[in-house]
């Protein structure tokens, strides 16, 4: 009997943005592997078993998730906002590659979920209506001087910047760092939003510009997108402003 393991994306926070697949996905699995604050999201259920764990395990979770299906279980591995994107679709092929042989054989299915950028985006109009990229701040797994070279090459290239994992506990100079680089290359009037707990009750969208950018202002739960020249913010009578980079762009948009 063949296992099946699904990595599936929840979306950033309300069950409103899970996808039907994801809810299906969610119902079929017989055990449910993740991060406990994403398994939280999840309602329990009797014929369900569950193996939360920590933030920084996610080498041993897909290990633990392959094992349990490799015995013929239908298992689920879940992440927030996007599975493939800085989270759990990744871990679990990078076990798969170096594991054993038997994982190769398993049926293995990605559901995507809304990524945090996309839904921090679609608060406040179309800041990634033109080239874009994203960039996770976290030097966990990658040497800071890498993030420099990125975040330089970014700005020089005109792509405007989702960012994230800003800071944590353990890293708490990487974003003002971040935000020093940026300002080398980008006028202080560039559009910034701050988007914190997308989805979520406690949800919190800024929008200030890369001179007046308060590092303290992010944290874990905060994703940070970084405009470029052409990026614009059009302000309205008692509505939030729209913040929305053109579909055109000129030839040097640093
Ligand atoms: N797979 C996730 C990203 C994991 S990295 C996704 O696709 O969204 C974790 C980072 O994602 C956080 O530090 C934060 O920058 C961002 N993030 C995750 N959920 C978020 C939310 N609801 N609102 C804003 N940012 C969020």
């Amino acid at each position: 009997m063949s296992g099946r393991i699904a990595v599936i994306g929840l979306g950033p926070g309300d069950p409103r943005y899970l996808t039907a697949e994801a809810t299906g996905a969610l119902a079929a699995a017989e055990a449910l592997y993740g991060y406990a604050p994403y398994l939280d999201r999840v309602p329990a259920r009797a014929d369900q078993s569950r193996y939360p764990s920590h933030n920084r395990e996610e080498g041993a979770r897909a290990r633990a998730a392959l094992g349990h299906a490799a015995q013929g279980a239908n298992v689920g591995v879940v992440s927030g906002g996007d599975p493939g994107v800085f989270a759990m679709a990744a871990a679990v092929c990078e076990q798969i590659e170096t594991g054993p042989e038997a994982w190769r054989a398993l049926d293995v299915v990605v559901i995507p979920g809304i990524t945090a950028m996309l839904a921090v985006a679609a608060r406040i109009g179309a800041p990634l209506g033109h080239d874009f990229c994203a960039l996770s701040l976290s030097d966990n797994l990658k040497p800071w001087p890498l993030i420099e070279r990125r975040l330089d090459a970014a700005a020089q290239a005109g792509f405007v910047i989702a960012l994230y994992n800003p800071v944590s506990r353990a890293r708490p100079w990487q974003f003002s760092n971040a935000i020093e680089r940026l300002r080398r290359h980008l006028r202080p009037a560039t559009p910034v939003v701050f988007g914190r707990a997308v989805g979520r009750l406690d949800e919190r969208v800024a929008i200030t510009t890369l001179g007046e950018a308060d590092a303290n202002a992010a944290d874990m739960a905060t994703l940070v997108i970084v405009g470029t020249r052409e990026t614009r913010t059009i302000a309205r009578p008692e509505r939030p402003p729209l913040v929305y980079t053109p579909r055109a762009a000129a030839e040097v948009s640093a």
